[in-house]
């Protein structure tokens, strides 16, 4: 068997995590499996180098932040190896650039492109592990990218898909994929299964335990993904493409706190005047996501939207240079807010279900500020002082805690 395994930051945090990750990944190997290793940077790395990025420069450049955030990922392969080394198994750490893992040439949120497959396979051959450095590639110029924060696991899906693996099991620092995160909802649940679809919504509103574009390239290359630990022996979270078990109404419960939210007040209430505004901000590749448009009045209307806060200051630039173009009369900007969204596709036909999250949330007296709903998600957009809170209330009202 090819088995990819994904350690994450924790996992691989201390010297002797380090060696424990080893130990595991030998354990596979001795029984004759091929082994290739996807790691994070240790720990906090990454985001202590982009903190330490910022106290020299406020708007790093951003090839030069990737070119420094790629070091991170670089020290726990080499280690690994040398850990490896130890217990006496010949093993080999490569980078993006060693592999030959190409992406587009965006900086901080690149795609992966094209693997080449031969130098692993051939060390492979060689009988070694090979141990690969997680969300980094290059680009066309031979520069290295990164591919988005929390990118390595989609490193380890990629591969997996370019090299056949039999297996990709993603560990981390929690026994699986849960009902709620467990760090902030206490009877949050381990799931045995979920689709493909279900964790893709899951990830892309805030489930970070998954990075979404390695859910969507797993379920597209049909890798099937195991969530598990690496610090105990449970049994994990199985991704496919159907779940065997009993329909649940909800899987699970999302939080992102890193959303803003713009409303742009007083523009003319007339044809265009959306596409004109979503259209600039899609052009500076800035993804929203809940939109909310007031009805007319006096001729003028307001749309508000959310996106990542990481995007708002460029958002605000960008309007701001197009207000005579956009005709609008004021801006208003709120970073306090917190993105909540249930997800499940047992919901797709039960009208009920968006009216039992509004009952939890009203039974908190946690105010709604927004709403959005697909077939299989329902969003809402609070204050993040009542996101944890909120998490738990509308996490038990749906009796995932059974
Ligand atoms: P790694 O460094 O291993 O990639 P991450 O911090 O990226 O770890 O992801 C694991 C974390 O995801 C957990 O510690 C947990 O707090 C968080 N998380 C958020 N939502 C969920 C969920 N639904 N199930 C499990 N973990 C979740
Ligand atoms: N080290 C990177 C990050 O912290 C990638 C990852 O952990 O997946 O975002
Ligand atoms: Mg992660």
């Amino acid at each position: 068997m090819l088995i990819v395994k994904k350690f994450g930051g924790t996992s691989v945090g201390t010297p002797e995590r380090i060696m424990n990750v080893a130990r595991r990944c030998v354990e596979d190997f001795s029984k004759g499996n091929d082994v290739v290793v996807v790691l994070s940077a240790m720990g906090k790395t990454t985001d202590e180098l982009i903190h330490l990025a910022h106290r020299i420069n406020q708007k790093p450049p951003k090839r030069e932040l990737d070119m420094l955030m790629t070091t991170g990922e670089q020290v726990s392969v080499s280690l690994m190896a040398m850990a490896m080394d130890s217990l006496g198994v010949r093993a080999v750490s490569l980078n993006a650039f060693q592999v030959a893992m190409r992406t587009t040439s965006r900086y901080g949120d690149a795609r992966l492109k094209r693997i080449d497959s031969d130098r692993i396979l051939h060390e492979l051959e060689d009988r070694k592990i090979v141990i690969v450095t997680g969300f980094q590639g290059i680009n066309k110029y031979d520069d290295y990218t990164t591919l988005g924060r929390g990118g390595s696991d989609t490193t380890a899906v990629a591969l997996a898909a370019a090299l056949h693996a039999d297996a990709c099991e993603i560990y981390t620092d929690v026994d699986g994929v849960f009902t709620a995160d467990p760090r902030i909802c206490k009877r949050a649940r381990k799931l045995k299964e979920i689709t493909y679809d279900e964790m893709l919504d899951l990830a892309s509103l805030g489930a970070g335990v998954l990075h979404n574009r390695s859910v969507e390239m797993a379920k597209k290359y049909g890798v099937t993904l195991v969530v598990r630990s690496s610090l105990n022996r449970s049994e994990g979270t199985i991704l496919r493409e159907e779940t065997t078990v009993e329909r649940m109404l909800i899987s699970g419960v999302a939080l992102d706190k890193s959303a803003d939210r713009i409303s742009v007040l007083g523009l003319k209430d007339r044809p265009g005047v959306a596409f004109r505004l979503f259209d600039i901000i899609a052009k500076a590749n800035i993804n929203i996501d809940v939109i909310l448009q007031s009805i007319g009045r006096d001729g003028t209307k307001d749309i508000s939207f959310t996106l990542p806060d990481e995007n708002a200051d460029e958002a605000l630039e960008i309007l701001e240079a197009n207000k005579s173009r956009l005709q609008y009369q004021n801006i208003d900007v709120n970073k306090n807010v917190a993105k909540l969204s249930i997800v499940g596709s047992g919901m797709m036909s039960n009208p009920g279900v968006a009216a039992k999250m509004f009952e939890a949330l009203y039974n908190e007296d946690i105010n709604i500020n927004m709403i959005s709903t697909s077939e299989i998600r329902v969003t809402v957009l609070i204050d993040t002082r009542d996101a944890e809170r909120a998490v738990n209330a509308v996490h038990d009202a749906f009796g995932l805690d059974e």
